[in-house]
């Protein structure tokens, strides 16, 4: 479903992404992990388009989408991205968050676009939210309508940024519950995380991003009880 292949990203002679490959199946759920700073964010920057690449080349449906001739709204319109926190427009309702974008950038018929809200928000526990401004909201309850907001586009895949790290621990729950009901469903995603108990129970393969490439890559129970790189070792016992 997605390719990239030789990605490079640099930030001022800083490489960040150094000849990367990385590629998503259909229905994989893919976790990223490693130091900070190792391009994780980055790098799903780049696969939304929202930074440009140096070199390399990224694929979606088989369609080249860094060539510089592909309409980047049409793409985000595909690649759904919720970041750590911040995410909804405080002066607008949940549900006008929510049918913004498809109403505004890609021209769905606004009772459609609200139809399509309601019938998420009900998916997940938050028909009543509708109404309500973010800041009524538990932080996992926004988190959750931000999730929402990416997915009414019905994207080809979803990437998530640290998702739960904004949020109280007893809000992360919510969250990755929904995250697994996502994945039953079979929503293709990546995602960047610290939370390697997550990444564990979730992902069908985990990849460790170091020095700009993908240094080690596998399903959970290979990379975190197994680690054959030296340097995955050094940061799984750092941090578990
Ligand atoms: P974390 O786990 O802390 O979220 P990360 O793996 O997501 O880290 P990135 O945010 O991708 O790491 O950052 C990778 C490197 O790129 C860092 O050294 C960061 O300082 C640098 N960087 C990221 N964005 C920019 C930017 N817009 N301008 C300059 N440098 C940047
Ligand atoms: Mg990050």
């Amino acid at each position: 479903l997605l390719s990239c292949r030789g990605l490079r990203k640099e930030f001022g002679g800083h490489v960040v992404l150094d000849r990367l490959d990385f590629d998503v199946a259909e229905h994989e759920v893919v976790a990223l992990i490693g130091a900070s700073g190792s391009g994780k964010s980055t790098l799903l920057r780049c696969v939304n388009l929202l930074e440009e690449i140096d070199d390399g080349t990224i694929h979606l449906d088989g369609e080249h989408i860094t060539d510089p001739r592909v309409n980047p709204d049409k793409v985000r319109q595909r690649i759904g991205i919720v970041f750590q926190a911040y995410n909804l427009f405080p002066h607008m309702t949940v549900l006008e968050n929510i049918v913004l974008a498809p109403t505004r950038v890609h021209k769905v018929p606004r009772a459609t676009a609200v139809a399509t809200a309601r019938e998420w928000l009900a998916r997940v526990g938050l028909a009543d939210k509708a109404g309500e401004y973010p800041d009524r909201l538990s932080g996992g309850q926004q988190q959750r309508v931000a999730i929402v907001r990416a997915l009414v586009n019905s994207p080809r895949l979803l990437l998530l940024d640290e998702v739960t790290s904004a949020l109280d621990p007893e809000l992360v729950g919510e969250v990755l519950s929904m995250i697994r009901d996502l994945k039953s469903e079979g929503v293709t995603m990546v995602l960047a995380t610290h939370e390697m108990g997550f990444a564990r129970q979730v992902a069908d393969r985990v990849c460790f991003l170091d020095g700009g490439r993908v240094l080690e890559q596998g399903p959970p129970e290979t990379v975190f009880a197994e680690p054959a790189e030296p340097r995955t070792r050094q940061f799984l016992s750092r941090i578990i």
